[in-house]
C-alpha cells in the first residue's frame, strides 16, 4: 500500500499517546496511585488532541465549518462533557472522586444476589469471597452457600459519572476523537490507514484505525474480573469440549460397544432419538464402568452438537450450566440431551441438611439420561445400577419419568426458553 505524509502529524501523534496511555491506566488498576496518575494524564490527553488539532487547522480545508460540527457533538455528549469538565479540574490541582468497587454476582443455579462493595482495588478476592459469606449466612444454610460462586468485577469510578467504568468512560473518548482524527486525515486527502504515522504499540487492524473501536478496549473487563467458589475461594474455571463428529471413530464406538447403527439421527424425532441415546449410553456403561458427562444440542440448523463436560463438583456443574445457556441462546439450541453418572437418594432431609447425596445410607447410583426442549418436552431415563465382582455392571430395569421438575440444574436453560 502506497504510504501518504501524516497531514496532521501533531494531533495524530497525541492520537497514539492516548491508546498508550489508556493501556496504562489498565496495567496500574490494582495500584490505586499508578491509575489515578494515569488516569488524569490520559484526561489531559484527550483534551491536548483537540488543541493541536486547532493548531494544524490549515492542512484541513474548510476547518471552522467542519470543527464545529464537531464541537457541538463534543458539547452535547455526556462522556466528553464529562472529560471537559475533568480536565479543567485536574489542571487546577483538584483531585477527582473517584471510587473502587467490586460488583458481586452471586450465582448457583439461580442468581443468588448482587453486590456493589466500595474497597481498594488491592483488596484480594478471598476477603470478598468470605465477606459475601457472611452476607449470605443471614438468609440461606451454610451448605447451599458453599455450593454458589461468585464473579466479581472491579470498577473504577468518579463521583459524576456514576454509572461507566473509567476504562470504558476514556475508551469512549479515544473512540470520539479518534473519528474526528480519521475524518481530518480524509478532509487532508489521506487515509489514516496509509498515513506514514503508525501506532506501533501493538497491531491494529484495519477495521479498528478507522473506526477506532480497538479490541483491547472492549476485552479489558475479563481482566478485571474473576470467579471464585464460596467454598474455599479459589478460583474456578471448567473445561468443555466439543465433540467433532468424525466418521472412523464413530465406526469404532459402534464395534466396540456393539451399536446398532440402522438408525438415521437426523430423521428420527427428539424422544426418539433420546431413546436411542439411552441405550447406546447403558453399552457404553457396560464396557467402560463409566460414562463421561456428555451434554448434546439440538438445533434446527446445525442438528447434534456434542459436549464432552467433566465437572469437578456442584459449583464448576453450575457455572457449566450457565455457559451452556449462553450457547443454547446464541445457536437456538431447542433440545438438549444430558447423560451422566449420579448418586441418587430418597432422603431428602440429609441433603436438606447438608449431606452430599453420595454420603447418604440409601444412595444408589443411576446412569441418568435426560431430554429437556422447548415447548415443554422432558423425558428422563434413570437406570440404577451396581457393582459387581471385578467392578462388573449390573444394570436394574431403566424407569422412565415426564416429570423433570426436580432437576433444577437445568434452570438457566429453561429460563432461556422461556424468556425469563
Ligand atoms: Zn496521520
Ligand atoms: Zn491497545
Amino acid at each position: 500500500m502506497e504510504k501518504t505524509a501524516c497531514p496532521i502529524l501533531n494531533t495524530h501523534k497525541r492520537l497514539i499517546e492516548i491508546h498508550r496511555l489508556w493501556h496504562q491506566c489498565l496495567d496500574n488498576y490494582f495500584d490505586p496511585e499508578g491509575f489515578r496518575t494515569n488516569l488524569n494524564a490520559t484526561i489531559q490527553a484527550l483534551r491536548n488532541l483537540t488543541f493541536a488539532l486547532q493548531n494544524e487547522k490549515n492542512a484541513i480545508p474548510e476547518f471552522d465549518d467542519w470543527y464545529s460540527q464537531w464541537q457541538q457533538k463534543m458539547g452535547d455528549d455526556e462522556i466528553l462533557s464529562w472529560l471537559n469538565k475533568s480536565r479543567v479540574k485536574i489542571v487546577h490541582q483538584k483531585d477527582l472522586e473517584t471510587k473502587s468497587i467490586a460488583r458481586v454476582e452471586i450465582k448457583s443455579y439461580l442468581d443468588i444476589a448482587n453486590l456493589e462493595i466500595e474497597l481498594p482495588p488491592f483488596i484480594p478476592s478471598e476477603i470478598i469471597g468470605s465477606e459475601c459469606v457472611s452476607l449470605l449466612s443471614k438468609k440461606y444454610p451454610n451448605n447451599k452457600i458453599k455450593e454458589c460462586y461468585a464473579v466479581i468485577e472491579r470498577r473504577w469510578t468518579e463521583a459524576k459519572l456514576p454509572n461507566w467504568e473509567l476504562l470504558d468512560a476514556l475508551a469512549y473518548g479515544f473512540k470520539f476523537l479518534s473519528n474526528i482524527v480519521v475524518e481530518a486525515h480524509e478532509k487532508a486527502n489521506c487515509q489514516s490507514v496509509t498515513c506514514t504515522l503508525g501506532d506501533s504499540l501493538h497491531t491494529l487492524t484495519e477495521e479498528e484505525i478507522v473506526t477506532g473501536d480497538y479490541s483491547c478496549m472492549n476485552t479489558q473487563q475479563e481482566i478485571r474480573s474473576s470467579t471464585i467458589t464460596l467454598s474455599d475461594f479459589a478460583t474456578v474455571s471448567f473445561d468443555y469440549k466439543e465433540v467433532k463428529f468424525k466418521e472412523d471413530i464413530a465406526k469404532k464406538a459402534v464395534k466396540r460397544y456393539k451399536i446398532n447403527n440402522q438408525f438415521n439421527r437426523y430423521e428420527m424425532g427428539l424422544l426418539e432419538y433420546s431413546e436411542k441415546v439411552n441405550d447406546i449410553a447403558k453399552k457404553v456403561l457396560l464396557k467402560d464402568k463409566y460414562h463421561r458427562q456428555i451434554f448434546m444440542l439440538h438445533s434446527p440448523s446445525r442438528k447434534w452438537e456434542i459436549i464432552d463436560a467433566e465437572v469437578e463438583n456442584q459449583t464448576s456443574k453450575f457455572m457449566l450450566m450457565s455457559e451452556l445457556a449462553k450457547l443454547v441462546k446464541k445457536n437456538e439450541v431447542d433440545a438438549i440431551i444430558h447423560i451422566s453418572e449420579a448418586w441418587l437418594t430418597q432422603d431428602i432431609d440429609a441433603v436438606a441438611n447438608g449431606t452430599a447425596v453420595s454420603e447418604t445410607d440409601d444412595r444408589r447410583e443411576a446412569l441418568c439420561v435426560s431430554i429437556i426442549g422447548k415447548n415443554n418436552i422432558g423425558k428422563s431415563y434413570t437406570t440404577f445400577f451396581k457393582r459387581g465382582l471385578l467392578g462388573k455392571i449390573i444394570l436394574s430395569e431403566t424407569e422412565i419419568s415426564d416429570n423433570l421438575g426436580e432437576l433444577n440444574y437445568l434452570n438457566p436453560i429453561r429460563r432461556i426458553w422461556t424468556g425469563n
